[in-house]
């Protein structure tokens, strides 16, 4: 059987696909400008510290077990999922697949963004340099 390979052909001209990093884009300093935030439509998994930040827990919240927060923050629909292995939080999204601090195509905690937020797309996220820009309708 011939073996084909068409998603490491795509043109420019094919469409942007979120889960497949290969249809990515090459990001430039002014990427954002004009994209619909594809990326705050993509899983989201922060740090403990990142809550910090966030004001979602407090210093004072590590004395707890840590299942007794992971239980308070999905019942407060915060997070969908903790993976002990990454120590990761995974944040919810919204119905419509959005980030819940993502308002009016703008970030609303930008100064305390989580840390993969700031380092997307050039040192986290599938393809270093690259990100799902898709334009604003
Ligand atoms: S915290 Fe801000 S930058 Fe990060 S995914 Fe949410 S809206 Fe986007």
């Amino acid at each position: 059987m011939k073996r084909t390979n068409k998603k490491l052909s795509l043109t420019p001209e094919q469409e942007v696909n979120k889960e497949n990093p290969i249809s990515w884009v090459k990001y430039t300093k002014n990427s954002c400008a004009t994209c619909a935030a594809t990326c705050c439509t993509m899983p989201i998994e922060v740090r403990w510290e990142d809550l910090v930040e966030l004001n979602l827990v407090s210093d004072d919240d590590l004395s707890l077990p840590l299942k007794s927060i992971i239980n308070r923050l999905k019942k407060e629909k915060v997070i969908s999922t903790y993976r002990s292995e990454t120590s990761l939080f995974a944040l919810k999204m919204t119905a419509d697949g959005k980030c819940r601090y993502l308002k009016n195509n703008k970030c609303s905690v930008y100064k305390n963004r989580p840390l993969v937020c700031r380092e997307f797309p050039l040192r986290m996220g599938w393809r270093h340099g690259y990100c799902p820009k898709t334009p604003i309708k």
